[in-house]
């Protein structure tokens, strides 16, 4: 059984939208290939902080990373951090707050466009700032780093629907055009991802309200799905609903790695096997 991850956070996708858009993966769990659940994001429902939660899983009042404009390097053990430390290679696709948050703070737009240096948390990262960088691009530079590098663990992040979220609100046809976009792309690479043995996991860092922002608490804003395909865990749609929290220690379990220990202890519903570790 591999213990290879993929991690999609497609940013700004909420749960109720995601859940009628994404044809696709919804045609995985019909047929019990996966596993879809409701997750509710940390506060403040922001995308910088809920980046550091997914990766870390450490809430805000631990990690400090509180707004958007905390420009700094992680003080957490990140999913990064982890893997590199247990002999794993990793790779990221992804916006340029996830390079400063690991790499390197601030963002120096020439030098740290393309990082490929093993001894950095982000050992092979390909970043963006224009948030209209096209997902079909960023998921490109994604397969890009895992053919060329064949990550053990892959981070992927596109912008593309918070964008349109923002621009137009939740409830607007470009904002449910573009997760259909996003779900198209995953349909073309999802196949193949399986094909080569990695476990997948699709989420969001926060959802995204009627009038296009986030941040506070409504259900709107917080929930987010999770689609989870693995051979350790148990396909169907789960009622109960995750804490972001757990992400990052459910990314460990399927990679076989022990947690951080600021990472709470959390039984995912419809794992398999308890006992993962190496
Ligand atoms: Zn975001």
């Amino acid at each position: 059984m591999s213990n290879k991850v993929i991690v999609v956070v497609v940013d700004g996708m909420r749960y109720d939208k995601a859940y009628d858009a994404l044809g696709y993966l919804q045609h995985l769990v019909e047929i019990k290939q996966a596993a879809l659940y409701k997750m509710k994001s940390e506060l403040p429902s922001l995308s910088r902080p809920l980046y550091e939660v997914l990766l870390t899983g450490t809430p805000a009042s631990t990690n400090g990373i509180t707004t958007n404009q905390t420009v700094r390097l992680s003080k957490q053990k990140s999913l990064f951090h982890l893997t590199k430390e247990h002999g794993l290679r990793n790779a990221a696709a992804a916006y340029y707050w996830v390079s400063e948050l690991y790499n390197r703070a601030p963002f120096d737009f020439v030098e740290d466009r393309f990082q490929m240096d093993e001894t950095k948390p982000i050992q092979y990262g390909i970043f963006y700032w224009e948030d209209e960088y096209p997902d079909s691009h960023l998921m490109a530079d994604a397969e890009y780093l895992r053919r060329k590098y064949m990550p053990d663990f892959l981070y992927i992040h596109p912008m593309g629907v918070d964008l349109k979220g923002e621009q137009f609100g939740a409830e607007s046809k470009e904002y449910r055009e573009q997760i259909l976009k996003v779900g198209s792309l995953l349909a073309q690479t999802v196949p193949i991802w399986r094909q080569e043995g990695y476990q997948i996991l699709i989420t969001s860092d926060h959802g995204m309200s009627e009038t296009g922002n986030h941040g506070g608490t409504t259900s709107c804003e917080r929930d987010v799905p999770l689609f989870v395909i693995s051979e350790k865990i148990e396909a169907g749609v789960y009622d109960e609903v995750i804490p972001q929290l757990a992400f990052a220690p459910i990314v460990c379990q399927l990679l076989g790695i022990e947690p951080s220990e600021e990472m709470i202890s959390y039984q995912m519903p419809g794992l398999k096997n308890k006992k993962v570790f190496n």
